[in-house]
């Protein structure tokens, strides 16, 4: 199951499960639109991958047992353990590869 992660992990902005600008990586590596497209470039800094848009969880249980209040998002705020030029050579080596290439 998608781990609904509450903050971007490169400028710590918080991603509420009903974002709508939560982006994610195959891992569930998670950031913001904002970075992923002004700083990332659609590269993710802790595996190289692109992203998608992050799917909202629906809050109106109409299944028996799924929704959010079931399966609630993370509480666990993530940091990148690079510092930011390291993450800009990391993401100048790759952006111009497409993710299906990388
Ligand atoms: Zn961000
Ligand atoms: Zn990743």
């Amino acid at each position: 199951m998608l781990e609904l992660r509450p903050n971007c992990e490169y400028c710590d902005k918080d991603l509420p499960p009903d974002a709508g600008d939560a982006r994610i990586c195959s891992y569930e590596c998670t950031f913001c639109a904002e970075c992923v497209e002004r700083v990332l470039f659609n590269v993710c800094p802790n595996c190289g991958g692109g992203f998608v848009p992050r799917p909202i969880r629906p809050k109106t249980e109409r299944r028996p047992g799924v929704g959010l209040g079931k399966q609630p998002a993370s509480t666990e705020r993530r940091h990148l353990k690079y510092d930011r030029p390291e993450i800009a050579e990391f993401v100048k080596a790759v952006r111009d590869t497409p993710p299906a290439e990388r």
